[in-house]
């Protein structure tokens, strides 16, 4: 899904916030790096966001895209996730969600909350675990005519 401009600015002023208070420097390539994620469908390969800001940042290499997006996950403005393709991919959605891919395509997109899965884990629970997040994938294909 992509987001509209007045979103995406107002999420690039929460991060220069957050870079603010976790002490780090907002420099040009983080600030390029997070907002290819914004402006991007949500979940890239790190290789995709390098393409994504190559033409505008042609020196940025892809080892500085890969350490600039582990910075951002630590720091919390990015999610990171594993796909049972073994494809690391970040996510711009950092709050907890479900995820639904499209075999035929490969792509990954947030289940939006009407579609959110409800998970019975009372169970667990009862076993004495206390649950600290809960991810479901959905894998489907578009139905053919
Ligand atoms: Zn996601």
């Amino acid at each position: 899904m992509k987001l509209s401009a007045h979103e995406i600015e107002h999420r690039q002023a929460a991060f220069l916030e957050l870079l603010r208070d976790k002490g780090l420097k907002v420099t040009q390539q983080r600030l390029v790096i997070f907002r290819a994620m914004q402006e991007s469908h949500g979940h890239l390969t790190a290789e995709q966001v390098h393409d994504a800001v190559q033409a505008d940042n042609p020196s940025l290499s892809l080892s500085t895209v890969y350490a600039t997006l582990e910075t951002l996950v630590q720091i919390g403005a990015l999610a990171e996730i594993t796909m049972d393709d073994g494809r690391k991919l970040f996510d711009r959605t950092t709050s907890a969600h479900h995820h639904f891919v499209d075999l035929d395509s490969g792509t990954v997109s947030d289940l939006e909350d009407s579609e959110a899965i409800r998970l019975d884990l009372k169970a667990l629970a009862r076993k004495g675990y206390v649950i600290e997040k809960a991810r479901v994938t959905v894998y489907g294909r578009a139905r053919r005519h």
